[in-house]
């Protein structure tokens, strides 16, 4: 088989730990092609069906990686209950509906109780559900409930600000449309103040989502 640069950085390995059947996928997009009314042997689509394949592996690797060994001990027990805020986590996701991108910023933040995790972790956890297909509502919940299955913390809130290119795109066409979507636990439900010393420290100085 003839060597290409798929200009990606999926190993044999890693492409294993996907669990995606690329021979299988490439067959598939192969035919989605003809059913499109191209021809996937002229030149230009010759790599196209295994190059695809492996771009799905890669954009929805979520459904194999396992919480525990992304956080793979990074949880320390400290006596530390301020808030904790890691804002503007840049994500890439595939909504289910049309399977066209959705992309934008999660927020997220904690009240710990007694256990804190490695700052690295969270947009590690957002990735996780992000390579998923998903709608933005369910990302949002799976990354707060994560977390508060990970520490046990007093309080979760995840926001997520994302542009639908299914709605840039095609139907309305709203360019500038972006959604809002946040998940609320403890602290963040049950205290006002709480939850408002979140929101605005997400608010400052953030620039208006664009692509
Ligand atoms: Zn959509």
């Amino acid at each position: 088989m003839d060597r290409i640069d798929f200009d990606d950085e999926m190993d044999d390995v890693y492409i294993a730990n996907t669990g995606v059947d690329l021979t299988a996928t490439e067959a598939v997009v192969s035919e989605f092609l003809r059913t499109l009314g191209e021809k996937p042997e002229r030149e230009g689509l010759k790599n196209t069906p295994r190059r695809v394949a492996r771009m799905y592996a890669e954009l929805l690797s979520g459904y194999h990686t396992d919480p525990t060994k992304i956080v793979n001990g990074a949880v320390f027990n400290i006596n530390y209950d301020e808030m904790v805020i890691v804002r503007d986590i840049e994500f890439y996701s595939l909504c289910e509906h049309h399977l066209l991108p959705f992309l934008g910023r999660a927020h997220v933040a904690y009240m710990p109780a007694g256990k804190v995790i490695g700052l690295s972790k969270i947009p590690r956890i957002v990735d996780l559900f992000a390579r998923r297909l998903q709608v933005q509502e369910r990302m949002t919940r799976q990354i707060a409930n994560e977390l508060q299955e990970l520490l046990h913390p007093k309080g979760v809130a995840v926001v997520v600000e994302a542009l639908h290119l299914c709605m840039m795109m095609r139907g309305v066409r709203k360019h500038d449309a972006r959604m809002t979507t946040s998940a609320m636990h403890g602290a963040f439900r049950a205290n006002l103040a709480t939850r408002q010393e979140f929101l605005d420290n997400i608010g400052r100085g953030a620039e208006p989502l664009r692509i």
